[in-house]
This record gives structure tokens, C-alpha cells and sequence, in this order.
């Protein structure tokens, strides 16, 4: 077709009047004007056109379609009859892809046929470039008219919902070339759809390093024909870092060639609020495991409190059941009911069993008259305890009742030992008196017929009986002043070692009528003291004489004097000096030991030897005048030791 057309409208004007030119084609000379009419003849409407895409030549099927007649149309533009749905991929588009030589292009286009309508054809371009002459062939479509704009219908409707979509979806062959691009992915890019379309992605990936793991799994989606769900990062065009998961499988293209479409989600919120949900969470979980512990640990005081409070307690609900108790409490109701060996917790004071118990009468009484009331019981023989309790209440409604017991058992025994004292003290008055009477009226009855040694002795054990009842009624008369606050000391300056010494002398008689050797360890014989001389002998004496007492015959006691002691006897290190008295004799027994100081205390194996149990008593009262302290160590059946200290107060 090279001489056919020649480049401008001009020549090709001179050419259709020159009717004697020839072509010679297989051996035949043609006239130009006998092919061109062959080309009128055919179905498909024929365009030629040069570089300009000015029309140089169409058929008579082209002149039909557009309504237009060959003399007009020359000197117009093809595009003008062809309408690109894609503005930009026109003929001159596709002009521009061809290169010098011959390039053929198929594609779908409307031509603008007369009266305004568009007929989809199928248009076949052959470029050909160097000599400035293409050809474009239409072949129409419209026996299949409606089933092509149906196409190009779904096409456009499945243009307009891709591109609606907020996913952004693509489809890519095996060289990862985008055929297929929505308006999500294209504005992620920053790029045209018509420029993503054609391309390869590593040309205009933000950031390169990404690419190839997108690649990788289209290749695999291609390769194994299967469907893949991926979590990846992806920069888009404007830096940012988006978290997206993307969904491929693999189509088929009407080539045959296999593609990867993908459906890509960005999850960078759903990823973000998945964060801050596990870290409010842990954060969450975290004080709730604070809070727990805090009150775990209340909890604990709690119990240890309500452990460790000497009070036996007990908690029952609003029903009567036993909800909370302590050890103490425990202790108390196995010396009630020592054969019940039910756990406490599933005891309810409204029980059969507790008919009848006068204590969970009061306690049933508590509950029902919802009154805070106390009284005494007599677990066993000699085992006392207080009740009281107090009901719960919460928005005034009873939520149950606590009750405590207490041991008051010591209080009681002390009342007692007061009372039995009266008998004691009685019985110790009356053994000296009666000695008194029966002696004088020995004397009254006998004395003229009496030989003198006789007389003698018989005075001499009213004199002894006489210096017991002195003692007594002294010892009684300190007390009774010690209890009204009425005992006075008379202080002076005195050598303490001097005093020690003649009380002890006092005991020679009593030593040696026991055979106890007395051991004196005196680091001094001179200790300038400031107190009451007659008081600090009291003392000595008292404890000289439980000492020697409670020893046995053929025993040892060491008095033990230091000057400035140091040690456990003087715990707020002051100066001072410590008289220490030990005895090898019966001991203490050392659940007794606490109650040494008290008035009137007699330990069992006491009772045996004369005594009101006031001694000690006296003593500690005494050496606390002297701003003094004393204690007692002693073990049951090997010996007792007093350690007193006393201050030198300044004189
Ligand atoms: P008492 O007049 O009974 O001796 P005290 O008040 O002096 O009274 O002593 C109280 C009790 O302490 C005594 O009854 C005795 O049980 C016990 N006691 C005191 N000193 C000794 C000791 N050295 N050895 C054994 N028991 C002692």
C-alpha cells in the first residue's frame, strides 16, 4: 500500500487524478482505483491515515458507518470518529508505542457512526511508521451488539465497585506487572490508575525492599495455583507505614497465562487498637493483680489479728452458723465439748446439741434480743470465761453477731487467793497465839513446881511465837500501806556491804540448823549506798530466808555482791550494784513463775513450810522504793536465784 497514499492531502489529490498510474501486483497491472474499489466491497470499514492522524483514505463501508463521504473526510482527523473510553489511550497513543517499523495493535473502541451513534468495533491498527502511512481496519460488532455493550457495561460497573472499595486490589502476572489496579491501591501510590496498569511494581514501589516480599508470594500464588493470606508492612507513597493483609489467589487470563489478583486490607488501626487493647489489658490485669494482693495481705493482717488476740472469738452469720473463729475460741470449745470432733465451720448454734448448753442459750439470747450483753461461765473445774457480743449490722439489717470469750480465770484465782489468805492469815495468827496461850497457862499452872530451864525454854517459844505474830502483822501492815500508797522510806548514806553482812548473821542459827553452808562472793567490803537501812535489810531477809526455806539440808546459797554491774539484770545500763541470792533447794516450776511477785501466791510444794505468800510481794515493793528492779530465775527441783539491782542515786 506504499504508493497507494502519498504524505499530504495535496498530492493525494493529484494521484486519485491520475487515472493511467499502475500497480503491478503477481504480474497483474491494476489500476489504483480497482483496488480502492475492492476495499469498497469489503465488510470492515477501512481508515488510512499519516503521522498527523489526518485521514487520507476510507471505504465505502467507513463512509456508510460515519456518515461522511470520502471528498470531506480527508482533510480530518481519525480520532475525531473514535472514541477512547480511556481518553488517554487513543490512536495517538498507540502511534506513539509503535516503533519505526511495522506494529500491529488490536483493540475495542467505539467508532462515532452517524446520527450520533457509537458502535463498539474491534479495531486492528497496523503502525508503519516509515513511510507515514497506517491503516487502521474496523471490524464491527453489531450482530453482537448487545452482548459487547453488556461487556463493556459489566466492565464499567466492575471499574465503578473496585475503585469504591476502601481495599485496595490489583491483579499482577508472573513478572509482577500490575494488570489491574483500583483507585484504593492507585492512591496509596500517589499514581494514576493508567499509569500503575502496564506497570512493573519494583518501578514505582515507595520502598524497594518491600517489593520483593510482595513478589514472592505472587510467584507462589502463580507457581502452586493456590490462595495465600499474608501480613506484611507497606509504605505507601507518602511515607507512611500501613500494616496490610492481603488475601491472593491465582485467575486465569483469557491467554491462559496464570496472575495473582490480591485483595489487600490495611489493618494498621485494627493492628494499633489490638496494641493498646493488650496493653490496657495487661495494665488492667496488672492492678487488678495489685488490688488483689493488697487485699490478700488485709486479709492476712486480718487473720493474723484475729489470730493472735488472746480472746477466743467467733463469727456467726445472720442464720447461725459458725462463719469465722480463732484458735483461742477452738480451745475453749474443745474444753466445753472435749468428745465433739465435728469442724467448727459446720456448727449452727440452733443445732439439737446446743438445746440445752446454758453458753449457746446466751448466745441464741444475743442474736434474737440483738443486745450487746456479757456473762460468766465455768467451762470445767476452775476455768472460767467472760462472754460478750455484739451484733453486726449492715444498713440496719442483722448480718450476724461477734463474740468474744475471755479466759478470766487468773482474775477469779486471784479473788480467790485474797479470800483463802483471810483463812491463812487466820490459821498463821492463831498458831503463835495459841503457842502464847497454852505456854502461859503451862506457866499459871505449873511455875511454883517448874525447875528454872523449864520456865526458861517455855518463854522462850512464847518469845519466838511473839516475834512470828510481830512478823506477820508487819508484813501486814506494809501491805495494806504498800496498797493505799502509804509506805514512807527513810533514806540515809550507809555502807550496803556492812548491812548484808549482819542480816546474814541474823541466819547463822537457822543455816546451821539445816547444815547449809552460806558462800559469800563480795567483791568489796565497803559500798556507800543511799536508802533505808531497815528496808534494804527487809529485803535481804526475805529472800535470805525463802532461800534457806526452800533449800534443801546440806545445801549451798552464795550471796553474790557487785559493785558497778553491767548486764542483764540492769537493762537501762544505770550504775549501779546487784545482790544475787542462789539456792540449791526445790525451785520454781516454771508455769508459777509469773506469779511469784503477786500478794499471797504459795507455790503447791510452799504450802509445806511456813509462810503467807506476802514475802516477794513485799520485796519487789520495796526495792521499787529504791527505784530498783528484781527477778527471779529458777528451775523445778535444782534451784532458785534472786537477782536484785539498786541504783546509786546521787546523795
Ligand atoms: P512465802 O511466805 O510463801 O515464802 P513469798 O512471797 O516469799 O512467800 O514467796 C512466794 C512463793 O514463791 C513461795 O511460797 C514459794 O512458793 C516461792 N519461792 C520464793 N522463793 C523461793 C525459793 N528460793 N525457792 C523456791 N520457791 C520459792
Amino acid at each position: 500500500m506504499s504508493n497507494l497514499f502519498s504524505n499530504d492531502v495535496s498530492s493525494n489529490k493529484k494521484n486519485k487524478n491520475t487515472e493511467n498510474e499502475s500497480a503491478r501486483v503477481d504480474g497483474l497491472k491494476l489500476k489504483y482505483e480497482d483496488i480502492l474499489s475492492c476495499f469498497d466491497s469489503l465488510e470492515e470499514a477501512i481508515f488510512v491515515f499519516n503521522n498527523n492522524l489526518s485521514i487520507l483514505y476510507i471505504n465505502k463501508r467507513a463512509e456508510d458507518l460515519i456518515g461522511v463521504k470520502k471528498s470531506i473526510i480527508l482533510e480530518k482527523k481519525i480520532n475525531e470518529y473514535f472514541e477512547e473510553k480511556d481518553k488517554e489511550k487513543n490512536l495517538e497513543y498507540y502511534l506513539k508505542l509503535s516503533d519505526s517499523k511495522k506494529s500491529f495493535f488490536t483493540f475495542v473502541t467505539f467508532l462515532l457512526a452517524k446520527e450520533g451513534k457509537r458502535l463498539p468495533v474491534k479495531l486492528k491498527v497496523i503502525f508503519n511508521s516509515s513511510n507515514d502511512c497506517h491503516v487502521a481496519v474496523a471490524s464491527s460488532f453489531s450482530s453482537k451488539l448487545d452482548e459487547i455493550m453488556e461487556l463493556e457495561f459489566n466492565k464499567n460497573i466492575l471499574r465503578e465497585v473496585i475503585d469504591q472499595v476502601p481495599q485496595m486490589i490489583f491483579v499482577k502476572n508472573e513478572e509482577g506487572r500490575f494488570l489491574l489496579a483500583n483507585k484504593a491501591l492507585a492512591d496509596r501510590f500517589n499514581l494514576p490508575i493508567s499509569e500503575i496498569e502496564g506497570s512493573i511494581q519494583h518501578d514505582i514501589q515507595p520502598v524497594k525492599s518491600e517489593t520483593d516480599y510482595f513478589l514472592k508470594y505472587d510467584r507462589k500464588v502463580i507457581d502452586t495455583k493456590s490462595r495465600i493470606k499474608t501480613t506484611s508492612s507497606f509504605t505507601d507513597a507518602f511515607g507512611e507505614k500501613r500494616t496490610i493483609e492481603v488475601r491472593k489467589i491465582p485467575i486465569k487470563l483469557p491467554s491462559g497465562e496464570i496472575a495473582a489478583l490480591g485483595v489487600a486490607t490495611d489493618i494498621t488501626k485494627h493492628v494499633e487498637r489490638e496494641k493498646e487493647l493488650k496493653e490496657t489489658s495487661s495494665e488492667l490485669s496488672m492492678i487488678v493483680e495489685r488490688k488483689n494482693e493488697e487485699l490478700l495481705e488485709e486479709k492476712l493482717k486480718l487473720e493474723a489479728i484475729f489470730e493472735t488476740v488472746s480472746p477466743g472469738l467467733l463469727l456467726i452469720d445472720d442464720e447461725g452458723n459458725f462463719s469465722l473463729f480463732n484458735k483461742k475460741f477452738e480451745e475453749f470449745y474443745r474444753v466445753l465439748y472435749p468428745e465433739d470432733k465435728e469442724p467448727l465451720l459446720s456448727l449452727n448454734i440452733f443445732s439439737e446439741k446446743f438445746k440445752d448448753d446454758p453458753l449457746f442459750s446466751f448466745i441464741k439470747e444475743l442474736i434474737i434480743e440483738k443486745e450487746k450483753v456479757c456473762d460468766t461461765f465455768e467451762l470445767s473445774e476452775n476455768f472460767f470465761i467472760q462472754v460478750s457480743g455484739v451484733n453486726i449490722t449492715s444498713s440496719g439489717s442483722f448480718i450476724g453477731a461477734l463474740i468474744e470469750f475471755q479466759d478470766i480465770t487468773p482474775f477469779l484465782t486471784l479473788d480467790k487467793l485474797r479470800k483463802n489468805f483471810i483463812s491463812s492469815v487466820s490459821h498463821e495468827l492463831r498458831t503463835p497465839i495459841t503457842s502464847i496461850s497454852l505456854s502461859i497457862q503451862f506457866l499459871k499452872k505449873y511455875w511454883e513446881r517448874l525447875p528454872k530451864r523449864k520456865i526458861f525454854s517455855t518463854l522462850e517459844v512464847m518469845e519466838e511465837s511473839a516475834d512470828l505474830l510481830t512478823t506477820l502483822i508487819e508484813d501486814l501492815l506494809v501491805v495494806s500501806k504498800i496498797e493505799n500508797n502509804r509506805f514512807k522510806v527513810e533514806k540515809k548514806k550507809f555502807n550496803i556491804i556492812r548491812n548484808i553482812n549482819s542480816t546474814i548473821r541474823s541466819f547463822e542459827e537457822q543455816l546451821k540448823s539445816k547444815k547449809i553452808r552460806l558462800e559469800k562472793k563480795f567483791e568489796t567490803k565497803d559500798i556507800q549506798y543511799f536508802g533505808d537501812p531497815k528496808r534494804i535489810k527487809q529485803i535481804i531477809s526475805n529472800v535470805l530466808d525463802n532461800a534457806i526455806k526452800y533449800s534443801l539440808s546440806n545445801s549451798k546459797i552464795e550471796v553474790t555482791v557487785i559493785k558497778d554491774y553491767v548486764g542483764e539484770y540492769n537493762p537501762d545500763n544505770r550504775k549501779g550494784l546487784l545482790i544475787q541470792i542462789q539456792d540449791h533447794g526445790i525451785g520454781i516450776p516454771s508455769h508459777d513463775l509469773p506469779y511469784v511477785f503477786k500478794p499471797f501466791f504459795r507455790t503447791d510444794e510452799a504450802e509445806k513450810s511456813e509462810g503467807t505468800g506476802l514475802g516477794l510481794y513485799i520485796t519487789k515493793n520495796l526495792v521499787e522504793l529504791h527505784d530498783g528492779q528484781i527477778f527471779i530465775d529458777s528451775i523445778h527441783h535444782v534451784g532458785t536465784k534472786v537477782s536484785i539491782f539498786l541504783p546509786f542515786i546521787e546523795f
